[in-house]
């Protein structure tokens, strides 16, 4: 998992083009619903739409509840709140070897092209040396091996603990250690370095200028979904299931439950009857960790340098971010904080992150960069109801969590979502596979029964 080390794993970007948001599908408001359903899907983001875009194509008739005022879910283009695209959420189109939607984006006339931003670190202030950067390139690459060395041994222990204590004790360990929560969303005391370890990361990342949430909003285009409508509990006592919603029950003969592990495990979205401990148990070893992105407008171009990767750490605390800077040319940096750090940021409120980003980048580019700015947002997925968090990672000790949420239940129930992807978790191509697999899944059922 060695491109994963890099700091800029799950960089953030915005579009030069102009961008459709990922919103612009037709909303169906159906107030009541006779027909009978073959398919309930819960959740429009990557996940539900490509189950549902499968079992339409497949004949079925299949209904898509989603919570939001919007699809898409953590795959959002935001086209208004600085004036230019950025997405809020998945950028990357990461592991390109073995990601489905780069031949889908190339097919669709949709640029894409490999992320080579220069990467500048900076410690505090100052630009590290030559020297010292690839002092730290070289300790990235031998946590990697040392995570890398415990999952093929079938150790499901914490990452740090696969590390040893050399690197640990690295000066440096602290900073290289960013890169690693920044792609998990936490540190890495806390994920399994065995379940990492089976990521698939073929080939490398790359950008999409128009954003990954409109890519995932033209790949959905012609699936109809019902906004606003948050199922809060499944029941599947009887036979078929039914899904209670503020606009009434939803019955279908099976139901794809395609929305993120915390929304179950925090009891957002009820079974009843319960879910069997070990699928219950399963969703709480797999939390979302964090990701929050900060994207920042300026009236005039205030960095020195083409668009770059600006990396800042302080050793003392670890509070820092990474920034790209000058986006697609436009006067645009959209920085990004992970882990710990990003939870006392969103629990401080938007203005509180956005005057840290730019309080950084004073501190690195001097104050020309204070007065131009001009407009400013920022993300807070862990408070968000509907996500409560940013992407998921395995407990040490919980392999095989992802494995038991692909187990299709009584007949009638499959999961899906980017958790339930071992090979691709934590990404919007992994979200998209977990999708595919539930309506093969579902199509196997119905025929059968
Ligand atoms: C800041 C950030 C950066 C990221 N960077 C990258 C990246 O660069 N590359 C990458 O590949 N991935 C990245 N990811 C991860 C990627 O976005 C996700 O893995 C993927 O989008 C998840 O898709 P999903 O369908 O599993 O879940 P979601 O997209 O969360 O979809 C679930 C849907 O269910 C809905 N829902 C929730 N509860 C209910 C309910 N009770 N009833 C009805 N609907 C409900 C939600 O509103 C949502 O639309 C990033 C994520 C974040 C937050």
């Amino acid at each position: 998992m060695s491109a994963k080390f890099c700091i800029g794993r799950r960089r953030f970007l915005t579009a030069a083009g102009a961008a459709t948001a990922a919103l612009a599908l037709p909303v169906v408001a159906r107030a009541q619903r006779t027909a009978a359903i073959d398919v309930a899907v819960i959740g429009a983001g990557g996940a539900g739409l490509s189950a549902a875009k499968e079992l339409l194509a497949a004949g079925l008739k299949v209904e898509v509840l989603e919570a939001r005022e919007r699809i898409g879910g953590r795959a959002y283009t935001d086209t208004s709140s600085v004036g230019e695209p950025w997405d809020r959420g998945c950028s990357w189109l990461h592991a390109s070897a073995v990601n489905p939607f780069v031949a889908y984006a190339r097919a669709n006339r949709f640029e894409v092209f490999p992320d080579r931003y220069p990467q500048r670190i900076y410690e505090g202030s100052q630009p590290m040396s030559e020297a010292a950067t690839a002092g730290l390139r070289a300790l990235r690459e031998r946590m990697a091996a040392e995570v890398a060395a415990a999952g093929r041994r079938g150790l499901d222990v914490p990452a740090e603990a696969a590390m040893t204590l050399a690197t640990r004790q690295d000066p440096w360990y602290p900073v290289a250690a960013a890169g690693l929560t920044a792609w998990e969303g936490v540190e890495p005391s806390n994920f399994s370095a065995l379940d990492s370890f089976h990521f698939d990361d073929s080939g490398e990342d790359l950008l999409i200028p128009k954003g990954y949430g409109t890519l995932l909003g033209h790949y959905a285009r012609d699936v109809e979904v019902r906004l606003r409508t948050p199922v809060s509990r499944l029941r599947w006592g009887g036979p078929g299931v039914s899904l209670e919603t503020p606009a009434g029950a939803v019955s279908a003969r099976a139901v794809i439950v395609a929305v993120p592990s915390a929304v179950i495990a925090q009891g957002a979205l009820v079974f009843s009857p319960y879910l069997p401990a070990e699928v219950l148990e399963a969703h709480h070893h797999l939390p979302l960790g964090l990701m929050n992105k900060v994207a920042l407008r300026f009236k005039k171009d205030v960095f020195p340098t083409e668009s770059s990767e600006i990396v800042r750490q302080r050793h003392e605390d670890l509070r820092g971010m990474t920034y790209i800077t000058n986006l697609w040319g436009e006067r645009v940096c959209v920085g990004a904080s992970a882990g710990a750090f990003a939870h006392e940021l969103e629990a401080a409120g938007e203005q509180a992150a956005l005057d840290f980003a730019l309080g950084e980048l004073v501190g690195m580019f001097g104050s020309d960069v204070r007065k131009h700015v001009d407009k400013g947002a920022a993300t807070a997925w862990s408070s968000d109801p509907f996500s409560r968090g940013a992407y998921s990672h395995c407990l040490p000790g919980r392999f095989g969590a992802r494995e038991i949420l692909t187990r299709p239940l009584a007949g009638r129930i499959v999961f899906a979502g980017e958790h339930t992807e071992q090979s691709a978790y934590g990404t919007l191509h992994g979200a998209h596979l977990s999708g595919l697999r539930a309506a093969r899944q579902v199509l196997d059922l119905l025929r059968r029964g």
